[in-house]
């Protein structure tokens, strides 16, 4: 199978996209009350994989200045997977894997990054269903207590904004003045902003961040508290749940040389196998991107099972490096649009 991309969206949705979406929304809608939707998975029966992220009230996404692509409240999870178990069977990824196309339909669950807010808020919905996920875990992240930079930064820039320096925050990026206290209208030139950023070389890019930090007085120490331990980690194991490496460092392993693209496979494996005393079979790529030299060495690495993200069923050939799983936020899961997603990958 040739590597193609279907990466998590890196930008927040802007309003002509949400007003592009909302008719699609409002088909998905309709043909959900009509029960086709429905019609069209049971008879196409299929293997499906779910990729989440963060679960959190939007009070707290919004506090967290949480990207709209990784977070979902703990409601509408609830709603998945009862709407798995009404409609197939929602089982643990290794049996979803194992299983015949046949089998279906069948729904298994994964959460990456290892978020804190996973054991408050989607462990509960998990064990009100009776499900078993797997949590892709980056080790350094773990090992540190340290979050991923941009949302550290996202996070810090977010407090700076509505704090007493918040207009000349605004004033400093060009933004109109009356984005000013306006969570929601910041948020996403915010994105826009750490989009930006991610482009520039690394020497480059943490010497913009430092002056900011210090031209706009905002704290530079380490965020702490948003990503799981390896004790919680290993009590989620002894739960009957699945761990699987998210790499080392969560680079994007794309335009990697082999060597580096080794290390972060063959490390995170090495170090969640100890952390947890069992062996790991599962490997999935940092932000969902990956090229023929990463894909190819998954395997070569030790891992039986790779995955990406990408509106596809699993099938019987489906590349072993390469599994599709279904992004799913608030963004783009409302139930009606994830069946209408689902209902399109059954007919492609
Ligand atoms: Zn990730």
């Amino acid at each position: 199978m040739q590597p193609s991309v279907d990466p998590i969206p890196t930008r927040a949705p802007s309003s002509a996209q949400s007003a592009r979406r909302r008719p699609v929304e409002v088909a998905a809608g309709v043909l959900d009350s009509l029960g086709l939707l429905n019609g069209v998975l049971r008879i196409a029966r299929g293997r499906y994989i779910m990729a989440y992220h963060r679960v959190l009230p939007p009070a707290e996404a919004q506090a967290e200045w949480c990207h709209p692509a990784i977070w979902i409240r703990p409601k509408t999870l609830d709603e998945h997977l009862g709407f798995f178990s009404d409609i197939g069977r929602l089982v643990p990824l290794h049996e979803l894997l194992e299983a015949d196309d046949a089998d279906g339909p069948l729904f298994a669950i994964t959460f990456d990054d290892a978020w804190i807010d996973n054991l408050t808020y989607a462990i509960p919905v998990l064990d009100a269903h009776g499900a078993k996920a797997t949590f892709f875990v980056p080790t350094d992240a773990v090992s540190t207590g340290r979050l991923f930079w941009t949302e550290e930064l996202a996070l810090k820039i977010g407090a700076a904004l509505l704090g007493p320096r918040g207009e000349a925050l605004i004033a400093h990026f060009g933004w109109p003045p009356e984005t000013c206290g306006q969570g929601n209208a910041l948020l996403p030139r915010l994105m826009e902003f750490i989009e930006q950023l991610k482009e520039l070389p690394l020497a480059e890019r943490e010497h913009s961040i430092e002056r900011l930090y210090a031209q706009f007085g905002i704290p530079t120490s380490p965020v702490q508290g948003r990503v799981m331990t390896w004790d919680q980690i290993r009590s989620l194991s002894a739960q009957g749940h699945t761990i699987g490496s998210h790499s080392k460092t969560h680079l994007i392993l794309r335009n990697v040389d082999v060597a580096r693209v080794d290390e972060e496979l063959v490390e995170s494996r090495r170090i969640v196998e100890e952390q947890i005393g069992r062996p790991v079979d599962c490997f999935c790529f940092p932000n969902a991107r990956y090229d023929a030299v990463s894909s190819e060495r998954v395997l070569a690495a030790g891992y039986r099972y790779g995955f990406r993200i990408h509106n596809l069923k699993v099938t019987r050939t489906t590349h072993r490096a390469l599994i599709p799983r279904f992004s799913a936020s608030e963004a783009n899961a409302t139930l009606p649009f994830l069946k209408l997603r689902f209902a399109r990958a059954c007919l492609t």
